[in-house]
């Protein structure tokens, strides 16, 4: 009967299955969704396969991967087939087109978990993970690596690379060379070390980002001249490296040395600036002069220093005989650090003797250094070596105050002269300490003249010559020392009003015999009297060259022939018994000379 119970209770028996497979359903797809975002939120390309073969699941970014369209995922296709599709795969599997294919499919046919790191399609890298499943299937995982790869790569570069000129750096020059050199490998290779000439002016007055452009340039400029096979490294702030390995004979090197030292001089425009920078170069052959890196590269470096010595601009190649000067330099340079405390300096005097009439003007201070063992030391033999060591800042001060003091005992209005280094323009110390050792011995500034060198010029010129005016200001007057030595002599006397021109000794010599020594002298002369400068002669040996200073319009000389330099206790006795010397008689002026300035002597 069909009651209403009873209708009740069937309802009943069958709605309870219903609504649990309905929730089943429901449960399950819950769980397809959540599987579905995990499996397309991973980064990752993952697929399943199944014991048949066939691809069960797969993610987006496994397609994207192998590069297949999105509908490529049909459940009834087999991994293989999907594969086939792929260009990664060269489109066709089993033609195998790709060079990595036969390693992959080895790999999917293995039943052993592996990771390989694959390079795909040209640029990109995959790390594969290959995992069997229980069933019989593979589960297979693709990640792309390639930026990690990249960023391995970009961070080994710039282990081996300078980060300015993307040059090799040291560590890959060294590297190189290891390599060149195996021990007992008599295959050589040479090693040159580049240095820019006074490039810390460029970054001093142009600043570092036009220092910066610079070396760039210079970077270039080297590699266009680089032969086949060699290389070039940037190894230091202005130092470069070549590297050339065997079979170069020693004139083609020279050869190269010279093509780079051209062309690096050759002038820059870089942002409105006209830029001339020069170079040194030092060179060491391997396996003769160092078979491994450390002594290939110190002997290129000491070569390089004899290059910087000699003038710059130049090239040398090691010798053995560089080594031994190097390590009594190195003695000398101890001992001069000792010099200082143990008040080993003084200084002597040489006379500056007016031309027309002959009177002593003045001395110029000439230090010396009264060492225990080498006994009196020229200024020549180590004054270049305190400038190297920053000594010379406070040697120097002590010669200013030493002579100004020194002088005051001298007759009005005998003046001295004292030289300066390039050391002591740096900072704005020089007007001061010049200032208080006036003030402190009580010489007129008149009384004093200093000396400085065309270089100086040339290492910064625009706070060289700011100093210049100030120490102008003060009262003294301001001496162009060893001129006619420089780059470009005449253009310094339009930057500045010195008062003093000293013809250097060089010039006097070349009288007698270079006909253009005689003519430099008399140029100078003129341009002097034309811009109302004192011209000294320096370096006056002999009664010829006297004469003919003097006919040339010479106004001062100093020389061995009126005086070697004296120690200060002597310069009393010297003034009391000073008397002129004799010039020869004026030879009758041709018709020629009579027109001219200055009557020339016999220079024969
Ligand atoms: P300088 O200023 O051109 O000095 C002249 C040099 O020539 C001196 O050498 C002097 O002894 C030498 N001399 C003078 N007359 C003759 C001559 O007739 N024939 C020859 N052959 N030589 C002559 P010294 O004393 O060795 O000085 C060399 C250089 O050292 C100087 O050249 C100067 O540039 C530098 N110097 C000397 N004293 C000082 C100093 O107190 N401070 C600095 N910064 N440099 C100094
Ligand atoms: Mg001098
Ligand atoms: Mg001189």
């Amino acid at each position: 009967m069909n009651t209403p119970y009873s209708r009740l209770t069937r309802t009943r028996e069958l709605t309870e299955p219903t609504r649990a497979r309905k929730h089943l359903v429901r449960e399950l797809t819950v769980q397809r969704d959540q599987l579905k975002a995990a499996l397309e939120n991973m980064p990752q390309g993952i697929c399943m396969v199944d014991e048949r073969g066939h691809l069960t699941v797969c993610n987006a970014h496994f397609l994207h991967m192998l590069q297949l369209p999105d509908d490529a995922f049909d459940k009834g296709k087999t991994f293989i087939d999907v594969l086939s599709h792929s260009p990664v795969f060269g489109g066709h599997v089993e033609r195998q087109a790709r060079p990595y294919a036969t390693e992959y499919f080895e790999i999917v046919w293995s039943r052993s978990p592996a990771n390989v790191q694959q390079l795909w399609f040209d640029d990109r890298v995959m790390s594969i993970t290959h995992q069997p499943l229980a069933t019989g299937g593979f589960i297979e995982t693709f990640d792309d690596i390639t930026e990690l790869r990249q960023a391995d790569a970009r961070i080994a570069h710039m282990a081996m690379h300078d980060a300015l000129t993307d040059l090799p750096n040291r560590a890959l020059l060294r590297q190189r060379i290891e390599e060149a050199l195996p021990h007992g490998d008599p295959a050589g290779c040479v090693l040159l070390y580049i240095d820019l000439d006074r490039f810390k002016n460029v970054n001093d007055t142009l600043g570092h980002a036009i220092g910066d452009a610079l070396l760039q340039r210079v970077a270039a400029r080297l590699t266009q001249q680089l032969p086949n096979g060699a290389m070039v490294a940037r190894i230091g702030g202005d130092e470069f490296a070549v590297l050339m390995r065997d079979g170069i004979e020693r004139d083609q090197v020279a050869m190269l040395a010279e093509q780079l030292i051209c062309s690096v001089s050759d002038p820059y425009a870089l942002e409105g600036h006209d830029i001339v920078i020069g170079t040194s170069v030092g060179i060491a052959i391997a396996p003769e002069d160092g078979d491994e890196w450390a002594a290939l590269a110190k002997h290129a470096d000491l070569a390089l220093y004899e290059a910087k010595s000699a003038g710059r601009g130049c090239y040398r190649f090691f010798e053995v005989e560089m080594e031994r000067s190097m390590q009594a330099q190195r003695a000398l340079a101890l001992e001069l650090h000792q010099a200082i405390g143990r008040h080993e300096f003084e200084l002597c005097y040489q006379p500056l003797v007016n031309l027309h009439p002959q009177r002593v003007n003045g001395f110029e201070a000439l230090l010396r250094w009264r060492n225990p063992k080498r006994g009196i030391v020229a200024a020549g033999e180590f004054v270049p070596l305190a400038e190297e060591l920053g000594l010379i800042v406070p040697i120097g001060e002590w010669v200013l105050r030493h002579a100004c003091w020194r002088a005051t005992r001298w007759p009005e209005p005998i003046r001295v002269s004292v030289n300066l280094s390039t050391a002591q323009f740096h900072g704005n110390g020089l007007v001061d300490v010049v200032a208080s050792a006036l003030r402190e011995s009580g010489l007129a500034p008149h009384r004093l003249e200093l000396e400085i060198t065309e270089s100086m010029m040339l290492d910064n010129t625009e706070a060289v010559l700011s100093v210049l005016h100030r120490l102008r200001r003060i009262g003294v007057s301001i001496a162009m020392d060893d001129f006619g030595t420089g780059y470009s002599s005449l253009s310094y006397l339009t930057m500045f009003p010195f008062d003093r021109i000293k013809i250097d000794q060089s010039f006097t010599r070349g009288i007698n015999e270079r006909p253009e020594a005689a003519a430099v002298i008399r140029a100078v002369t003129g341009i002097c009297a034309s811009l109302g400068i004192v011209c000294t002669a320096e370096g006056v040996e002999t009664g010829t060259q006297l004469d003919f200073l003097s006919r040339a319009g010479c106004d001062e000389a100093q020389g061995y022939l009126f005086s070697r330099p004296r120690p200060e206790q002597e310069i009393a006795r010297f003034l009391a018994s000073w008397k002129p010397h004799e010039l020869c008689p004026v030879p009758v002026l041709s018709e020629t000379d009579a027109g001219s300035r200055t009557v020339q002597g016999d220079l024969s």
